[in-house]
């Protein structure tokens, strides 16, 4: 009879929270990112100022997150954060701007969803460590301005055009996550399998690792189900075979597609006649938000060349076709 394991009973998030990165030494992947940023931590810290304002985007689960923690713990200071749609009104961003130490780190993750009254706000925080707020209404209304410690403002989005142009410039530093190759994504695989005490062999990592979408959020998460399936089929060990059944089973295929993607390409492909067709259109016939799309499911068929963006809309590529075991028209982008 087998005892659980402590990890076994730790919920998923607390799992999650175990195999965070903390330093810029265990954050794998991202070498450009990574080496822009270990030169201004190091001069900031040298000139012993506040790290200038960063803006951290690429698609959801690429670790933005991650990364505003690994810089304030690199730094050496707290990080408080929010995200945009949570801070409604001016006064909710001057109570936490006031609340800032120096040299802190203000996380502001989806940024791009700020409201405008809340975005004015931030303009003098940022550039001047100064906030006006509005005391009392009415004819005795006054405005008063409060200094602020000099601080550093992370702000996460999934696209950089989102931003409002005077918003996007008062950034200083602008990184740009990729997706992760697969033999980066194995390293993170097998990074957490040590962390979560999981058995998992080499090409057994390196499967998971080529169907995560290029994303870590997704590896460590079929990473965890893949050990469900190997703990009740295989005694526990993730094996090359193992692997690949237990994402069989969760309809991840060979490219680490999802259903919704394949959906995405059969309609471009069935009801479209291959495309092109408009982002609201397919939105519309997949019953399915418009940003989501763009923002999730779109950017991987993209840069693995399944999708085409045109001028007229978007196109299914010959690779779809045959991804789905059909044979492509000839007119269909390659
Ligand atoms: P969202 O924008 O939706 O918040 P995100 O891009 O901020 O997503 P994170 O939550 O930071 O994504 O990352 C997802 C998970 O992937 C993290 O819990 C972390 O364990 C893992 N992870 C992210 N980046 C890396 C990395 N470079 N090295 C190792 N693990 C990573």
């Amino acid at each position: 009879h087998r005892i659980i394991t402590s990890a076994a009973q730790l919920d998923d998030e607390a799992l999650e929270a175990s195999i965070r990165p903390k330093r810029l030494s265990e954050y794998l992947g991202q070498q450009a990112v990574r080496e822009q940023l270990s030169i201004y931590i190091e001069a900031a810290k040298k000139r012993g100022g506040a790290l200038d304002h960063v803006l951290i985007f690429g698609p959801p689960g690429l670790g933005k997150t991650t990364l505003s923690h690994v810089i304030a713990n690199e730094l050496g200071v707290n990080v408080r954060s929010t995200s945009g749609p949570v801070l409604e009104r001016a006064g909710d961003l001057a109570a936490l701007l006031t609340n800032l130490e120096a040299h802190d780190v203000l996380f502001v993750d989806e940024i791009h969803r700020l409201s405008p009254v809340v975005e004015e706000v931030l303009y003098p925080a940022m550039e001047d460590f100064q906030i006006d707020i509005m005391i009392g209404e009415g004819p005795a209304a006054r405005s008063i301005k409060l200094d602020l410690p000099p601080f550093t403002l992370i702000g996460a989005t999934t696209r950089a055009g989102l931003l409002t142009a005077p918003l996007r410039d008062r950034f200083g530093i602008v990184l740009r996550l990729e997706f992760y190759s697969p033999e980066e994504l194995t390293a993170i695989v097998r990074r957490s399998a040590r962390i979560l005490g999981i058995a998992c062999e080499l090409d057994g990592a390196q499967e998971i690792a080529r169907r995560s979408r290029g994303t870590p959020r997704i590896a460590n998460r079929l990473l965890r189900r893949v050990r469900d399936y190997a703990e009740v089929r295989a005694n526990g060990h993730i094996t090359y075979d193992v692997a690949q059944a237990a994402m069989n089973m969760l309809k991840v295929d060979a490219e680490g597609f999802d259903e919704l993607d394949r959906r995405l390409l059969n309609i471009i492909i069935e009801n479209f006649d291959g495309g092109p067709v408009g982002v609201e259109s397919l939105a519309a016939a997949l019953s399915e938000d418009r940003g989501t799309l763009e923002d999730v499911v779109e950017p991987y068929l993209i840069q693995q060349g399944f999708l085409v963006r045109t001028a007229r809309g978007r196109m299914a590529s010959a690779k779809a076709w045959r991804h789905l075991g059909l044979t492509p028209p000839p007119r269909q982008p390659q």
